[in-house]
C-alpha cells in the first residue's frame, strides 16, 4: 500500500475540543493507518457498563471495517473491486461485493447530483497528477485533452437491483478508471456508526482523516466542538469553532494533499471539465449533515464547484449546511451554521 506523505498534516485538519476534566471513566481512544490516512476512533460512554478492554476490542472492529473497505475499494490495491473494475474497462463485467456497489451507487447520486462536479470516473486523472503519491507531476495539456473523454460517470454500466447481494460493473470504454477516494472514508465512519450504536455506544467520536462523524452529544450532554483548521496555518491553528451534535463533519481543501512546483500549489481535489485541481478562489469547504459518505461527496462537489455556485447548490439540499472558506479569508456560512460557527482567527471574517 502506498503510505501518503501528509501523514501528519491529516492529524491536524480537525481537530475534537475537548474539555476533560475530572472523569470516573476516561475515553478509550485508538488510532491506526487506513484509506491512506489516520483514522481515530475515540468511545466516551456506553449505555451499559463496558470495561476498557471490552471498548477496545469495538474500536479493533471498527478497525475490520476499515480494512475491508480499503480491500474492496482502494484502487491500488491489486484484486480490490475497484483495481478489477478498472482492469477490466473496455473488455468486461466484473462482479463486486454488495459494500462497494453500495458506495457505486451513492457515487453515481452524488455525481449526478453536482452535475459532474464530483465524479467517481476520475481515475485516470488522479492517476495522471499522482497528488499524495509517489510521482506526482504535472500531465500536459495534450495529456490531459485525451483524457478528459474518459471521465463521465454517465457511462458506468451496473447491473444488480438496490436490495440483491452485489452486483456488478462495467466501464465501457478501455483507460476509464474510477476512484472513490472521495467518498470511502464517509462510508466507514456511517458503518462504524452504525457497529458502535448497535453496541451500546451512547457517546463516540469517529475521525477518518478528518471525516468527523459523531455518536450522542458531548459528556455533560453540550454539543461537540470541532475545530476547523485554518487551511493558510501551516501549523494547523483553528479558523473556527463549529457545534454539532450527532452529525457529520468533513472538510475538503487545498492543505490536505498537494505539491509545489515552481511555487505554485497542485492539490488533489481536480475539476473533471479541466482536468486540473479547481482553482476558483476558494481554500476550503466543509460540509455537516446526517450522514458521513453524504458531507464527504458533498464537501469533494461543493469545493469543485467553487464560492458562488457551491454556496447556491447547498442551499438548496435539503439537511446539509457547508462552509466556504475563500482564499481572500472570507467564510461564507449557509443560514443553519450562523449560530453555530464561531471564528476564532483575526484572519477572517
Ligand atoms: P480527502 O480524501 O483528503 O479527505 P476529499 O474527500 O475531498 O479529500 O477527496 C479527494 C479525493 O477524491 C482525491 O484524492 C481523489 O481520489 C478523489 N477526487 C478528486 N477530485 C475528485 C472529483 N472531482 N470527484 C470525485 N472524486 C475526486
Ligand atoms: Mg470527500
Amino acid at each position: 500500500m502506498k503510505v501518503a506523505a501528509s501523514l501528519l498534516p491529516a492529524f491536524l485538519i480537525l481537530a475534537v475540543l475537548l474539555f476533560s476534566g475530572c472523569q470516573e471513566n476516561p475515553p478509550v481512544s485508538k488510532s491506526d493507518f487506513y484509506l491512506d490516512t489516520v483514522c481515530t476512533v475515540t468511545i466516551y460512554e456506553t449505555n451499559t457498563s463496558l470495561s476498557a478492554e471490552e471498548k477496545n476490542r469495538l474500536i479493533d472492529r471498527a478497525f475490520t471495517i476499515l480494512g475491508e473497505t480499503e480491500e474492496d475499494m482502494s484502487s491500488h490495491l491489486e484484486g480490490s473491486d475497484v483495481a478489477r473494475i478498472n482492469e477490466a474497462s473496455g473488455k468486461k463485467t466484473v462482479s463486486i461485493s454488495p459494500r462497494t456497489m453500495e458506495v457505486i451507487r451513492n457515487g453515481l447520486h452524488y455525481s449526478e447530483l453536482s452535475g459532474g462536479a464530483f465524479d467517481i470516473t476520475i481515475g485516470p486523472l488522479v492517476s495522471a497528477w499522482d497528488i499524495g503519491g509517489e510521482n506526482p507531476r504535472i500531465p500536459s495539456q495534450k495529456e490531459l485533452q485525451e483524457l478528459l473523454p474518459l471521465i463521465d460517470y454517465r457511462k458506468v454500466v451496473i447491473k444488480g437491483d438496490q436490495d440483491s447481494a452485489g452486483g456488478s460493473v462495467f466501464l465501457p470504454q478501455k483507460e476509464m478508471a474510477i476512484d472513490l477516494g472521495g467518498i470511502a472514508k464517509g462510508y466507514a465512519a456511517d458503518r462504524t456508526a452504525e457497529m458502535l450504536i448497535e453496541s451500546g455506544v451512547s457517546r463516540a467520536i469517529i475521525d477518518y482523516g478528518g471525516n468527523i462523524l459523531t455518536i450522542g452529544n458531548r459528556p455533560g450532554d453540550n454539543p461537540w466542538r470541532i475545530g476547523i483548521q485554518d487551511p493558510a496555518s501551516e501549523r494547523g491553528e483553528y479558523l473556527g469553532i463549529l457545534q454539532i451534535t450527532e452529525e457529520a463533519v468533513v472538510t475538503s481543501g487545498i492543505y490536505e494533499r498537494y505539491f509545489e512546483k515552481d511555487g505554485k500549489r497542485y492539490h488533489h481535489i481536480l475539476n473533471p471539465k479541466t482536468g486540473r485541481p479547481a482553482r476558483n478562489g476558494l481554500q476550503s469547504v466543509t460540509v455537516v449533515s446526517k450522514k458521513a459518505i453524504e458531507a464527504d461527496a458533498l464537501s469533494t462537489a461543493l469545493f469543485v464547484m467553487g464560492p458562488e455556485k457551491g454556496v447556491e447548490h447547498a442551499a438548496g439540499l435539503q439537511g446539509v449546511e457547508a462552509a466556504f472558506v475563500t482564499t481572500s479569508g472570507k467564510v461564507i456560512l449557509t443560514p443553519g451554521l450562523k449560530e453555530r460557527f464561531e471564528i476564532k482567527s483575526e484572519d477572517y471574517n
